[in-house]
């Protein structure tokens, strides 16, 4: 059995195709193993996204041609969103790489290494990379939406949904069969899902149909858009019982003009009056968002006017990205570049202004008892790790308990202390 390795770069998204692609391996007599350094085959999956991710991609694939060129490893595959869109030059820069793979190319992955002996089903021989416990669902795969600022369409296409019976399918199987406890619901834009479809269906009836599988604790939803937000979901989410109040909804702006110019709608009033709507629904709804601060052209008064959105809405969980151009993306256009010095200093006023936000609410949750599901028990530091149904995995905060728990298990916690991001807490009781 050949031994492999995956290395995941990027998003939730990809690491979804990972997942198939290592399920698809294993079904085909590939051996998985964690440490590369014992891999005779290593499948990087690269982001493509924004510089940054690009440079990462890059540096992680020399780093593996290396081994390749000290004769450490038989073959090496990319595959992903950059080797989508920058093949030729990858292939003339690196040419250690054996082979490579654009994105959503899963099954030719798994074809091309297990020379077509072609016996794995994305759902059935998915093998998961995320802690056991919890899993991604993928609903929809690229974007129809043209933001101005985003390479994604490029890489990964038009929005193509799953049919509503295979994504329910996968579902049941992740909670009955793999056990999960919590399913994060993600796409390029959750809330367009369908509308591809022939058959009248929406997120509204993902969502709806999730709800129903009585076995799974946490159903999570994430990559909503404020354009297309169908508001029956709000009436949805308030009445599930198990859907979780927490909702990610990149907003990137709050300027009419900024948002004109990144090819999206809404603006200060729109967007106040659905968050107004949906914290009044939504008992205790935590709210994730995205903004994208140095857009082209934007004035100071611009990014004052966003800064104040900031300060008044006290988003529960935000993130802040600084605007790359990206080639072959409409915004190219725009040449009145803000300067990366004043970029930057406008990222760390919302950052500094989110982390005052941050500590505010947490300060409240002491005393609280919260339900947190434990991820991880470090045992060197007799720590445990988890998190709230305010907490997506990897992006958010962590509740820490210096106590041995067990991973995958539910504990009623008392909040005792806090910091700008992570609570610390005691064990009250295990949840059945
Ligand atoms: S919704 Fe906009 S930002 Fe998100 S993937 Fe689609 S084009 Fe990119």
């Amino acid at each position: 059995m050949k031994k492999i390795n995956i290395i995941n770069l990027g998003c939730s998204k990809n690491l979804v195709d990972s997942e198939i692609v290592k399920g698809g391996l294993i079904g085909n007599n590939f051996q998985y193993v964690d440490d590369v350094e014992k891999a005779e085959t290593v499948i990087i999956n690269t982001c493509g996204f924004i510089l940054s991710a690009r440079k990462e991609s890059i540096d992680t694939i020399l780093e593996i041609a290396k081994m390749k060129q000290e004769n450490k490893l038989e073959k090496l595959i990319v595959m992903g969103c950059l080797s989508e869109r920058f093949e030729d030059e990858l292939r003339k820069e690196i040419p250690e790489v054996d082979k490579y793979f654009g994105a959503n190319k899963m099954s030719e992955v798994i074809k091309y290494l297990s020379s077509n002996r072609q016996k794995y089903d994305p759902i059935y021989s998915r093998s998961l990379m995320t802690k056991p416990h919890y899993a991604f669902l993928k609903i929809s795969e690229g974007c129809s939406n043209k933001c101005s600022f985003c390479s994604i369409p490029i890489m990964r296409g038009k929005q193509v949904s799953r049919p509503l019976d295979e994504i329910i399918e996968e579902a049941n199987y992740l909670v009955r069969g793999k056990h999960i406890k919590e399913l994060i619901v993600i796409a390029q834009d959750t809330t367009t899902y369908g509308y591809d479809l022939k058959d009248n269906v929406g997120l509204f009836d993902v969502l709806k149909e999730l709800d129903r599988i009585s076995k799974v604790k946490w159903i999570r939803l994430h990559y909503a858009h404020p354009d297309h937000f169908d508001e029956r979901i709000i009436d949805l989410i308030s009445k599930a019982k198990r859907i979780i109040p927490y909702l990610d909804i990149p907003f990137q702006h709050v300027n009419e003009e900024i948002l004109r110019k990144m090819n999206r709608q809404g603006n200060r009033e729109t967007f106040t009056k659905l968050i107004r709507e949906m914290r009044n629904k939504i008992p205790k709804l935590i709210l994730r968002t995205t903004f994208m601060v140095g857009f082209p052209g934007e004035t100071k008064e611009q990014f004052l006017e966003l800064y104040d959105f900031i300060k008044e809405v006290k988003f529960e969980r935000l993130g802040v990205f600084k605007y790359s151009e990206e080639q072959d993306t409409s915004a190219e256009k725009y040449d009145d570049n803000i300067p990366e010095k004043v970029k930057e200093e406008r990222y760390n006023k919302v950052m500094e202004l989110q982390q005052k936000i941050s500590l505010e609410f947490n300060k409240k949750l002491v005393g609280s008892t919260q339900t947190v599901l434990i991820d991880e028990y470090d045992k060197n530091s007799k720590v445990a790790y988890g998190r709230t149904y305010m907490d997506s995995p990897e992006i958010d905060n962590n509740v820490i308990i210096e106590k041995e728990l067990n991973e995958g298990e539910f504990y009623n916690i008392k909040i005792n202390d806090f910091m700008e991001y992570d609570l610390f807490g005691e064990k009250n009781s295990k949840i059945k």
